[in-house]
C-alpha cells in the first residue's frame, strides 16, 4: 500500500459536521482532506428540515448552554459564507407558533413559556382571535399559542456545500472514497492516517470521525463502544400555493399536544415532518409515512390536504444513548477525535461542535465547554450484549 496523499486533519464523513470543521480548520491555515464515501451532503445533512431550535435541550443543561452560542455562530455563518463561496443557504429569522388545542395544552404552554422567560427568552402569548391572522393556515380551532419570532430556518444541503466550497478556497480538498480503518503506528494510541476500502491510504496528523449515523463502525478502529445509531426520519415537501390558490404560509406551527410540525422555508418547499423509525439503514420513503405526517399536522390545518405535495425524503438521525452527541478525543487516543450523535439536531449544532472540534485538533484545547460531551462516556452506555444500557 502507497500514501496516496496527507494532510494536517483528516475528516472523515462530508455531512455538515465534518465540512464546517474542515471550514474552521481550514481557514485558520490547516491542511485538510475530508474523505467521503458517497458525496458531499448525501445524508442527513442534505435532507435535514433546516431547523434551528434553540429551546430543544430544555431538560439538558449541557446542551442549552450551547445552544444559542451555536445559533450565533449561524447568524455568523449567515453572513460571511455567501460572501466566500456567492452559495446562499436560504438562512431567514423565522417566526414559530406553538399551538395549543386543549386546555391541557394551555397550561403545558403556559409553564414552558414561564421556564423560557426565566431564561430571558421572552415569547407572546396569542388569542384564539389572533392566529388566524398571524397564520391563515391554520384552520382548526385553537385554545392559544406562543409566538416565538427566532427560530431560524435554512437550506442543510447548501449550508453543507457551502462550508465544503469554502474550505476548498482555504486549501482543504475532499476525496471520495470508503475509510475501512485507521493505519496504526506500534504504539496505538496515534493513528497515521486512515485506510481505504481499495487498499489505499491516506496519511494525516490527526483523524476526525464525523460519519453521522455510521459512526458506529468507527468502535472497531478505535476499540472502545461508540454507540451512534440510525433512526430514519422522513420529510414531506409541500408547494407554496400559486395565485388564488389561498394564502401562503407564514410562519412554522405545531400543536404541543401532538407530534409533527410545518416548517417555513425560504429557498426550498415547506416541509412537513417528521418521522422516527428504527429500520436499521434503511433510507426508502413509505407512503404510510407521507400520510400520517400530513394526518398530523391536519390537526391544526386542513390546508396540507390542498397543498400540492413536490416531494418526500428519507435520511438517518445519528442517536446516542442519553441524547447527547459524542464530540471531543477518542479514549486512549492522542490524535483521534469524534464528533457524531447530534440526532435531530445536527444542522443546529454544528458550528459550535465544528469550532470546538477546530480549537481542540488545531490548539490542543476547545476553548469551549464541552466535556460533558466526551466519548469518554460512552463505555458505560453500553453492554457487551449490543444493548443500549440507558434504553
Ligand atoms: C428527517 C430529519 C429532519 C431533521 N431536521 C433537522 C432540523 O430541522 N434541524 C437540525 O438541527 N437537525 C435536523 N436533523 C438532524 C440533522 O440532519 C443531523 O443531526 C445532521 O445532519 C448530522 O450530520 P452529520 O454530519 O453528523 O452526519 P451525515 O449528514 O449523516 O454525514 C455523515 C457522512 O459520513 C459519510 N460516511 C459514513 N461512513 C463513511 C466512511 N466509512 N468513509 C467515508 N465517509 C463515510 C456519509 O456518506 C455521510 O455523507 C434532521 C434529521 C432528519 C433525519
Amino acid at each position: 500500500m502507497t500514501d496516496e496523499s496527507t494532510a494536517d486533519v483528516l475528516i472523515v464523513g462530508a455531512g455538515v459536521i465534518g465540512c464546517l470543521t474542515a471550514y474552521y480548520l481550514a481557514k485558520a491555515g490547516i491542511k485538510v482532506i475530508v474523505v467521503e464515501a458517497d458525496a458531499v451532503a448525501s445524508g442527513a445533512s442534505g435532507t435535514s428540515g433546516g431547523w434551528l431550535t434553540p429551546y430543544s435541550h430544555t431538560n439538558d443543561p449541557a446542551m442549552l448552554a450551547l445552544s444559542s452560542k451555536s445559533l450565533s455562530l449561524h447568524r455568523e455563518l449567515s453572513m460571511a459564507l455567501p460572501e466566500e463561496t456567492g452559495i446562499d443557504h436560504g438562512f431567514q429569522e423565522s417566526p414559530y407558533l406553538r399551538c395549543a388545542l386543549t386546555e391541557y395544552g394551555i397550561s403545558e404552554l403556559r409553564s414552558w413559556q414561564a421556564d423560557r422567560a426565566a431564561e430571558g427568552n421572552v415569547m407572546e402569548w396569542i388569542s384564539p382571535a389572533d392566529i388566524k391572522q398571524i397564520n391563515p393556515w391554520i384552520t382548526a380551532e385553537i385554545s392559544g399559542a406562543l409566538l416565538s419570532n427566532s427560530e431560524p430556518t435554512l437550506d442543510s444541503y447548501r449550508l453543507t456545500l457551502s462550508a465544503m466550497e469554502a474550505s476548498e478556497k482555504y486549501g482543504a480538498s475532499v476525496v471520495t472514497g470508503r475509510v475501512v480503518g485507521l493505519t496504526r503506528d506500534g504504539s496505538n494510541s496515534r493513528a497515521l492516517g486512515v485506510d481505504m476500502e481499495d487498499g489505499s491510504r491516506i496519511a494525516g496528523g490527526a483523524v476526525l470521525l464525523a460519519m453521522g449515523p455510521w459512526t458506529g463502525i468507527g468502535a472497531a478502529w478505535i476499540g472502545s463502544p461508540l454507540p451512534v445509531t440510525p433512526q430514519r426520519g422522513q420529510l414531506v415537501y409541500l408547494a407554496a400555493p400559486a395565485a388564488g390558490e389561498g394564502p401562503e404560509l407564514s410562519s412554522g406551527f405545531s400543536a404541543i399536544e401532538r407530534s409533527g410540525s410545518v416548517i417555513k422555508k425560504r429557498l426550498t418547499d415547506n416541509t412537513v415532518g417528521s418521522t422516527r423509525e428504527h429500520v436499521g439503514f434503511d433510507r426508502s420513503t413509505t407512503t404510510e409515512a407521507r400520510d400520517q405526517l400530513l394526518i398530523q399536522v391536519a390537526a391544526l390545518s386542513e390546508r396540507v390536504f390542498s397543498a400540492r405535495i413536490s416531494g418526500q425524503t428519507a435520511c438517518l438521525r445519528p442517536i446516542t444513548p442519553d441524547g447527547r452527541p459524542y464530540v471531543g478525543r477518542a479514549p486512549d487516543w492522542d490524535n483521534v477525535y469524534v464528533a457524531a450523535g447530534h440526532a435531530s439536531e445536527g444542522i443546529h449544532y454544528a458550528p459550535i461542535t465544528a469550532t470546538a472540534m477546530a480549537n481542540l485538533i488545531g490548539d490542543g484545547t476547545a476553548k469551549i465547554e464541552i466535556s460533558a460531551l466526551s466519548p469518554e462516556r460512552a463505555g458505560s452506555q453500553w453492554s457487551a450484549d449490543g444493548n443500549n444500557t440507558d434504553q
